[in-house]
């Protein structure tokens, strides 16, 4: 028997903005603990805008156990919110994702560090150079002293807990990064995204480093980078199947619910989707070929292979859940026949 220290992981009640929020409880186990022998916990709702002051009880359902190896014996615990009869609470929107072990989804996460209000590395007063060279940059006048620890100690943590993360880079403005998920199943990309970016902000206590999730930090006045987060999805039939037919009526679900798309694709995103900068306006919907212009874009892979294979939402912006944009793509997908 070892006492694990067991970190349960939840999503707030906040909006239009769900916080992480965790807490830790000790347990023994004779080894690491699956998913299965994790038991249900509670918390104070009332403290998380998930319940009012003389009703408070809220559970935590364990759906996802990760090992955390900057604590001996540590394990993170991704869980969803239900209301003490068992039913999921409204902030749940886990449990609104359809079942589909087919469904494929891959996250590409932008975000900004900060300190002291500013990204990491502007001057006190004023900007740094111009953009340009930050994209993939190297060098201490592209990314300075201390982003390459963090973003390199993030990737060894992701790995540690077995979250798939495939890859970071700089980007386009001075502090702003991306990393990327994938996972196979319509909720796994996504429990791990909600893990990954819990290390991220965790990681950053020590440096003095906040992360910055908000689309468009500097404003839409500046000629400074937004955030987004890039969601390509695949399902059997996608991927399978395919054909041009197919793929035309995909596109016109969700030219169709575009709104309800946009609805769940992150706060503010009118100050990112404007139609410049390798995006299309929040009003509109389109499809383009290697179009980083358009919302969806579709891969020359994917046209060359006879329409199969997986596309790329561009909309989603970096605050948004991945929780509500996988449910809503899979709600969008689910009406095409
Ligand atoms: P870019 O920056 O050019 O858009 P990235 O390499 O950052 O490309 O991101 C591409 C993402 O697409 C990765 O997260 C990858 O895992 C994901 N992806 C690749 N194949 C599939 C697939 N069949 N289904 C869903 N996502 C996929
Ligand atoms: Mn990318
Ligand atoms: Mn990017
Ligand atoms: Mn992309």
């Amino acid at each position: 028997m070892a006492k694990y220290k067991l970190e349960y992981i939840w999503l707030d009640g906040y909006e239009p903005v769900a916080n992480l929020r965790s807490k830790t409880t000790i347990k023994d186990f004779d080894s690491f603990p699956t998913l299965e022998e994790l038991p249900m916990w509670g918390f104070d709702g009332s403290s998380t805008r998930q319940a009012e002051g003389h009703n408070s009880d809220c559970m935590l359902k364990p759906v996802a156990v990760f090992p955390d190896s900057t604590r001996k014996n540590g394990a993170l615990v991704m869980c969803e919110v239900m209301n003490p009869d068992g039913t999921p609470h409204p902030s749940n929107a886990r449990a609104t994702i359809l079942d589909d072990p087919g469904a494929w989804f891959g996250f590409e996460q932008e975000y900004f560090l900060y300190k002291d209000g500013k990204p990491l590395g502007f001057p006190t007063e004023g900007f740094p150079y111009p953009q340009g060279l930050y994209y993939t940059g190297v060098g201490y006048g592209s990314v300075g002293d201390v982003a390459r620890d963090i973003v390199e100690e993030h990737i060894d943590l992701c790995l540690d807990a077995g979250i798939n993360i495939e890859g970071i880079n700089a980007e386009v403005a001075k502090g702003q990064w991306e990393f990327q998920i994938f996972g196979k199943g319509s909720k796994t990309a996504a429990d791990q995204m909600w893990v990954a970016r819990y290390i991220l902000m965790r990681l950053c206590e020590k440096y003095g480093v906040e992360i910055n999730w908000h689309c468009k930090p500097l404003g839409k006045d500046v000629d400074w980078n937004g955030s987004g987060m890039h969601t390509n999805f695949s399902t059997d039939q996608m991927r399978d199947v395919g054909g041009k037919e197919y793929f035309e009526k995909l596109m016109a679900a969700f030219d169709k619910y575009k709104n309800e798309h946009i609805a769940v694709y992150g706060p503010d995103n009118h100050l990112r989707l404007t139609g410049l900068h390798e995006t299309q306006s929040i009003d509109k919907f389109n499809y383009g070929i290697a179009n980083r212009g358009a919302s969806v874009r579709v891969p020359h892979s994917f046209v060359n292979s006879g329409y199969k294979g997986y596309l790329e939402d561009r909309r989603p912006n970096s605050q948004g859940d991945p929780y509500k944009i996988a449910s809503r793509i899979l709600q969008t997908i689910a009406t095409v026949k």
